[in-house]
């Protein structure tokens, strides 16, 4: 259950079963255990002491032997009057990452992250330049749905949380068996009981994670960085497209799409003058468009307006080439949103999260906000 093995067992890395086993090994009764997962999970108690359903006794003992949770929160930013808010969250070895919660008059998103760091490498991410320094425990992925669930309470308790993107530091597929026992999780009727349909994962393109999603037991949507139309560019900006071409990575989105019937959201940033023409715009609706050969694909673009991090050389694409881009695809047929940015002053916003903090300096990226 636990794999930080120096560490005390965190109970959210555990599923009800797993609970019930450690209870039963405590002698307790099994319902003790549904009652510890509904205090876990339905109330989001943020201390063992609140669980009042509890005897004293085995809420000594969790407090002893177990603990809620492994995240620090280190500190929170507010943006957008308080409707933005991003966690900076520091784990057992040192290393960050950041959660952030958007809220809307009717709903609310929060973006999750998956891993400390990541391997991937892309060049317009700070995470990349980090490498990898964690893959978080499913326990450390749920932790950040329900900080975000006690938050939510606080600025407006009559929503909850509608969406859920897997958006933040990390590439979810290379850290697949935790990032899915986190779903399974946070799906579970009998606790969390959040809908695999308002669940969104976003990968940088790692086919063998498209095919494993695509026959996943729950319908989770998909979101696949694409950011360039052909392969000499794409291999440029994202190094992962030289392992996974991008005919490779659209034969995996066709067969995800037609085992799942699901739409698929290309995400596409903006850099100024590098992938922003309009001539690169025509061809990313060729590809997409389908052939002959090759039905359309069932899609939606979505534009991100690019931040910029301390050290890069590349520049946002103003917005006057933005919506020039936008208008060849729509033109061509293809559904295209430019997304709407949220927390651009805390840098909670698409390509900004960056861990920034007196603990160390990181820098990930973020896809923030589905529209
Ligand atoms: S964009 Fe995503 S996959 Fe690429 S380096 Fe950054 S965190 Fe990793």
């Amino acid at each position: 259950m636990n794999t930080e093995a120096s560490q005390p067992f965190d109970v959210y890395n555990a599923t009800l079963t797993e609970l019930e086993q450690l209870l039963h090994n405590w002698q307790q009764p099994p319902f003790r255990a549904r009652q510890l997962y509904r205090q876990l999970y339905v109330n989001w108690i943020d201390d063992l002491a609140q669980a009042t359903d509890l005897p004293a006794a085995l809420r000594e003992r969790l407090a002893q032997e177990t603990r809620l949770g492994s995240l620090e929160l280190v500190h929170t930013q507010h943006a957008d009057a308080g409707m933005t808010r991003k966690a900076l969250f520091k784990l057992d070895n040192g290393a960050v990452v950041e959660t952030v919660l958007m809220v809307y008059p009717e709903r609310a998103t929060v973006c999750i992250s998956t891993q400390a760091g990541c391997a991937m490498g892309c060049v317009f991410c700070a995470t990349g330049t980090l490498g990898l320094l964690k893959n978080l425990t499913s326990g450390e992925i749920v932790a950040q749905m329900l900080w975000a669930s006690r938050e939510l309470r606080q600025i407006n308790p009559q929503i909850s949380i509608t969406n859920l993107v897997f958006m933040g530091m990390g590439e979810p597929f290379a850290n697949y068996d935790r990032w899915w026992a986190a779903v399974e999780r946070l799906h579970d009727p009998q606790g969390f009981n959040f809908g695999a349909r308002r669940m969104t994962v976003s990968t940088v393109g790692l086919v063998p994670g498209i095919r494993r999603l695509a026959d996943a037991p729950l319908p989770i949507n998909l979101a696949i960085s694409l950011h360039a139309p052909n392969d000499a560019l794409r291999s440029e900006l994202m190094p992962i497209n030289t392992r996974y071409p991008i005919a490779e990575l659209l034969a995996a989105t066709r067969a995800y799409i037609s085992r799942t019937r699901r739409r698929v959201s290309f995400e596409y940033v903006l850099l100024n003058e590098r992938n922003d023409t309009p001539e690169l715009a025509a061809e990313l609706a060729t590809l997409l468009r389908g052939s002959r050969t090759q039905p359309p694909l069932l899609c939606h673009v979505n534009l991100i307006p690019w931040n910029p991090f301390p050290g890069t050389p590349l520049n946002r694409s103003i917005r006057k080439r933005v919506l020039a881009f936008q208008q060849v695809l729509i033109d061509a047929g293809i559904a295209c949103t430019v997304r709407v940015e949220r927390g651009v002053e805390i840098a909670a916003a698409c390509g900004q999260l960056a861990g920034h903090t007196q603990l160390k300096p990181t820098a990930a990226p973020a896809s923030l906000e589905i529209v």
